[in-house]
């Protein structure tokens, strides 16, 4: 609640994180990673979640989105690189596919990259970048070929003090608080040739796979962020008298309960399956969907209950099911809003009409 009140980012964590081994939890040992599987992370990005949400994005977008990038797309030479550090903790990682213009339509962006002599010239605007202002390596995705029918966009790996490379606003949120996003600037920004990360003109390609993976993980959060407004509604419920009894014993609040614990079971399995698809190496595009969908909504569903049931403490900074109020509502909007996430799923089960 102090770091949220304050916007204040935990970087002080990120050696225990790293400790723990949740900075690089799904990737090999010989990148410095704890070699771990998808459902292994998303009970990590659950369990962090349960009790700060923003610690659980901060891991997240450092994990899959810069890191998982860097091992998807990556060479060798890139990942002895930059992915060792990022997955052992030394660096932080984030990542830049939103622009002021395009966020949903990310095919849209409008950030260059022009081949000069040995190296990339990057100029444009990134926003809401995660990390951003805290991370040594960003992944950017900037456009590459204008003409391309494929988007011809391409990822770059852009390092912390690059001259024309420089974090702009913080953006002062409603929840998160004590996660940092931010205004990514590139201005005549130089890149060795060798930074440019995966094929030329793949980039967005490698950005929806990148995605797969991201929308199980905002969907772990999501059952994590519900489980401890879960926790605290249902040890508020047994504490908190009224007309004598414990506000528990009223059928009316134990619906709520049962609901909430239903449903959390329910966008837990979901999130699981994708995961165990992911783990097995098979595509899961619908499942990913599926599971962030339903369970970021069933997260904002079950946070305003836990207000609810807390009555007017709910309202107030004391209890945490406020802070929780205030988190959700990311999780239905980031990586694929819920309406972005309903249109992936109709082209999975209809096909393109
Ligand atoms: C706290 C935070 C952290 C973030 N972190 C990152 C990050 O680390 N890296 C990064 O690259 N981005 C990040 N994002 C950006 C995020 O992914 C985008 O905000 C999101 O994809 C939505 O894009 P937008 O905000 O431009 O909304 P828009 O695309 O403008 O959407 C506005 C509304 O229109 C709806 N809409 C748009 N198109 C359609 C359509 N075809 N059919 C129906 N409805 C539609 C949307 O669902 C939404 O309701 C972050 C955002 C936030 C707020």
């Amino acid at each position: 609640m102090e770091w949220d009140e304050e916007q204040h980012f935990p970087a002080e964590i990120i050696p225990q994180l790293a400790r723990l081994g949740l900075m690089g939890v799904t990737f090999p040992a010989a990148y410095g990673g704890a070699a771990l599987g998808y459902i292994e992370y998303g009970i990590v990005l659950e369990e962090l979640a349960r009790i700060d949400p923003s610690v659980a994005l901060i891991v997240s977008a450092h994990n899959t989105l810069c890191s998982g990038h860097i091992f998807l797309a990556g060479s060798e030479e890139q990942k002895r690189k930059h992915l060792t550090p990022l997955a052992r903790g030394e660096k932080l990682g984030c990542w830049s596919l939103t622009e002021p213009g395009s966020g949903s339509d990310a095919s849209g962006a409008r950030a260059t990259a022009r081949l000069d002599g040995d190296g990339w010239i990057l100029n444009g605007v990134k926003s809401f970048v995660t990390n951003g202002h805290y991370a040594d390596v960003c992944v950017v995705m900037a456009v590459t070929d204008k003409t391309s029918e494929k988007h011809g966009i391409s990822a770059f790996i852009v390092e912390k003090g690059t001259p024309g490379f420089r974090a702009g606003k913080k953006e002062n949120k409603l929840g998160l608080r004590a996660s940092d996003t931010a205004e990514m600037i590139f201005e005549d920004c130089r890149v060795p040739k060798e930074n440019c990360l995966g094929k030329q003109g793949d980039g967005f390609i490698d950005c929806l796979k990148i995605l797969d993976i991201g929308r199980i993980g905002i969907a772990a959060i999501s059952v994590g962020l519900a489980q401890g407004a879960f926790e605290a509604s249902s040890s508020y419920a047994r504490q908190r008298k009224q007309f004598g009894k414990a506000i528990g014993a009223f059928q009316a609040i134990q619906w709520k309960l049962v609901d909430m614990a239903t449903e959390i079971d329910a966008a837990r399995l979901l999130t699981y399956r994708a995961a165990a698809l992911a783990d097995r190496g098979v595509r899961m595009t619908r499942e990913a969907s599926m599971a962030k969908l339903f369970a970021s909504e069933l997260a904002v569903r079950v946070a305003n209950e836990a207000v609810q049931i807390h009555g007017g403490y709910g309202f107030i900074k004391d209890y945490p099911v406020e802070k929780y109020y205030r988190d959700v509502k990311l999780f239905t909007i980031g990586e694929g809003t819920s309406e972005i996430q309903r249109m992936v799923i109709a082209r999975e089960l209809l096909g393109r009409l």
